[in-house]
């Protein structure tokens, strides 16, 4: 039987999901108080990439290349791998990070890796491995940079189908102000691999109600919808938050 988000293998049995060397001291998504801490500039170097979408069984993966991050809480460069979402049923939730307390419609993660480690898989496993830039999304206009990724979906329906999801400026990705809150964490996902260092951005992007209607048509592996994809914050415990 495999984790999900609702029933018996639902977030709060995922200790029987975990990878080894998993702590449970630097797990993730936690709640950002935005009057936290201080730390250099964040370098993003991302641009339009062609991506090829895929259904992982719980969201779709963009999978895309080229670009790169560093500076900030980062020590060397790390790669673009790709990017996903997680979302909830209705707009008023399906955030992962919480910002002061809030919740927002949806959340991206566009996933950097260590390039020191040569690939994505190798990196994956290392406390230094990842770093994820986290957008926070609220239901309001369509999301331009969107557009092509959610008319993919139809495509990419069933657990395992590929498709393409056209080319994307990922600038559109992000929002203006690049202020954000970065902490050492987890995978969200089973098995909550401790290897990521988080860059949350405290301003929210647009994306349209549409948009995450297309995300949410999307089928899990037993063949029902995914209308939310989102792991309960957990406690920030002792752990340090910056800022860039
Ligand atoms: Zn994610």
């Amino acid at each position: 039987m495999s984790w999900g988000y609702d029933g018996p293998n639902g977030p709060a049995a995922w200790d029987n999901f975990k990878g080894a060397g998993v702590t449970g001291a630097r797990q993730s998504p936690i709640n950002i108080d935005s009057k936290d801490g201080t730390c250099g500039a964040l370098n993003i170097n991302y641009g339009t990439e062609p991506v090829q979408l895929e259904n992982i069984g719980w969201t779709f993966k963009a999978k895309c290349g080229g670009g790169s991050i560093s500076g900030g809480p980062l020590s060397g460069t790390y790669k673009l791998d790709s990017f996903h979402a997680h979302w909830g049923t209705a707009g008023s939730d399906g955030s992962e990070h919480h910002l002061n307390g809030k919740a927002f419609s949806a959340e991206m993660h566009i996933v950097n890796y260590n390039e020191k480690y040569g690939d994505f898989a190798t990196a994956a496993s290392k406390p230094d491995g990842l770093a994820i830039v986290a957008v926070f999304m609220q239901e309001g206009a369509d999301n331009p940079a969107l557009a092509s990724v959610a008319a993919g979906m139809g495509s990419i329906a069933s657990k395992g189908a590929s498709g393409s999801g056209g080319s994307v400026d990922l600038t559109g990705l992000l929002p203006g102000n690049k202020s954000c809150h970065c902490y050492e964490g987890s995978l969200t996902t089973p098995p909550l691999t401790e290897s990521v260092t988080w860059i949350v951005m405290d301003e929210p992007i647009s994306v349209g109600k549409g948009q995450l209607d297309a995300f949410r048509s999307m089928k899990d592996g037993a063949g029902n919808a995914l209308s939310k994809n989102h792991r309960p914050v957990v406690p920030k415990g002792g752990r340090q938050i910056t800022c860039c």
